[in-house]
C-alpha cells in the first residue's frame, strides 16, 4: 500500500479519503457511509468546484478539482444571512428524451 504525505495528512491510494472538517468551524465530520466511503460526511454537505474564471488561485482547466464540506450547522446559519444561493433545475430523469439534431446541437 502506497502512502501519501501531502499538507501534513498521510494517506494511502487505495483506502477511502476520510470526510474533510467543516470548512467553516473546522467540525471534524463523521462518515455517513462507514470507512468504506470517500469524503461522505453525515451532517455535512460536500462542495466541489473545477475552477471559476474570476479565481485568483484556483482555476485549472483540466478536469482537476477541488472539494470542501460544510457543516450543517454552518450552512443553515449561513444561509439565514443570505450567503447561499439556491436554483432548482429539472434532474435529468424528468427531461424527456427525444432524437439528437447534430444540425442544431441540441
Ligand atoms: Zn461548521
Amino acid at each position: 500500500m502506497a502512502l501519501k504525505k501531502e499538507m501534513g495528512v498521510i494517506h494511502s491510494d487505495t483506502a477511502a479519503f476520510p470526510p474533510l472538517p467543516c470548512i467553516c468551524c473546522g467540525k471534524e465530520l463523521e462518515s455517513a457511509m462507514g470507512d468504506g466511503a470517500n469524503n461522505q460526511p453525515y451532517a455535512g454537505t460536500v462542495f466541489h468546484s473545477y475552477g471559476h474564471y474570476g479565481s485568483t488561485i484556483f482555476d485549472p482547466m483540466d478536469g482537476s478539482f477541488i472539494e470542501l464540506n460544510v457543516c450543517d450547522d454552518c450552512l443553515k446559519e449561513r444561509a439565514s444571512l443570505r450567503r447561499v444561493a439556491f436554483k432548482k433545475v429539472p434532474r435529468s430523469h424528468s427531461v424527456p428524451y427525444k432524437y439528437w439534431d447534430p444540425e442544431t446541437d441540441d
